[in-house]
């Protein structure tokens, strides 16, 4: 174990030279982007990458090459022809406000894009990706709240890995939230050598849950190029989950997903019924009914 501890590692750990043959998108992010800054992989909801700036350069991170450090609160990203593609296309209905992080913007600048989504009436939900609970929780003051409440029904999605992230401040942070009468889920990534540990995610979906935080989804790590450390394989993945299936009450247990390529997107996988193992990996069906060779050295 690394004395500085499990978050600090994650946090601070470089990526490694990618190994040969690796993919840098593996998840076809650039050919599944009609409008700059927006990337669409569903029919019925699409992603706004509203920034550049992160409160956090996890080493992890599946758009790590997208993420820059810029000054200034304002939109980083000229969302302009993204919200034209949403509006020119009803049968979105759900738009997730990511990037980078969304929460690195000012209040009055998230506010217009917010506003600007909600008035569109075929966009029914939205879904803000935030790691502000954990990296800065002064950032969740009560005006944020209050501004995100009026464009309600929102969804807020944390990421917490590991249990320790959830201090005192990102507790009274996700308190805050919940108080506003947000939904509140989180997204764990699997990653090895910081948390895959069934005792571990245990524990961390326990206190996510007594935060009235929904324990959404355990992600697989995306397999991006320089991440290889990180990987945990796909069956010793599959028993973790079914640990916390077996351990955990029900609305306490993440689903585990896998995300796929393009438009097969993300799939679950039951923790008892793992997919055929092939040379180089294991075949997983994706959303059009194909199966897609997961690689899993
Ligand atoms: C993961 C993802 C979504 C949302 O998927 P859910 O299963 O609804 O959580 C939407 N768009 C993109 C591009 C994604 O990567």
């Amino acid at each position: 174990m690394n004395p500085a501890g499990p978050v600090a590692r994650q946090i601070g750990w470089k990526r490694c030279a990618p190994a040969e043959g690796s993919d840098p998108d593996p998840l076809l992010e650039q050919e599944c982007s009609p409008a700059p800054g927006l990337i669409r992989r569903y029919e019925n909801r699409a992603l706004v990458l509203a920034t550049r700036r992160c409160f956090v350069h996890c080493a992890f991170c599946t758009r790590l090459p997208f993420v820059r450090d810029q000054g200034g609160s304002e939109l980083s990203v000229n969302v302009e022809a993204a919200l034209g593609y949403i509006r020119g296309h009803e049968e979105i209905r759900e738009v997730l406000v990511s990037g980078g992080d969304p929460l690195t913007l000012g209040d009055a600048a998230l506010d217009d894009l917010l506003d600007a989504l909600h008035s569109i009436p075929h966009v029914r939900l939205l879904r803000l990706a935030t790691r502000a609970p954990m990296a800065r929780p002064d950032r969740i003051t009560d005006a944020l709240c209050a501004m995100l409440r009026s464009h309600g029904p929102l969804t807020v999605a944390v990421h917490f890995n590991h249990p320790d992230e959830l201090t005192p401040d990102a507790r009274e942070a996700l308190a805050r939230l919940a108080d506003a009468g947000l939904v509140l889920i989180n997204q764990t990534v699997l990653l090895g050598g910081v948390n895959d540990d069934p005792e571990v995610l245990a524990r961390l979906c326990w206190q996510l849950a007594e935060a009235r935080v929904r324990p959404y989804s355990l992600l697989q790590c995306d397999r991006v190029a320089g991440t290889e450390g990180f990987w945990v394989g796909l069956e010793r993945a599959l028993d973790i989950a079914a640990r916390l299936e077996a351990d955990l009450p029900g609305p306490a247990v993440p689903a585990f997903v896998v995300d796929l390529p393009g438009w097969e997107g993300k799939a679950r996988l039951g923790a008892h019924d793992p997919p055929r193992r092939v040379e180089g990996g294991f075949m997983i069906t994706g959303r059009s009914g194909r199966e897609i060779l997961y690689p899993d050295p």
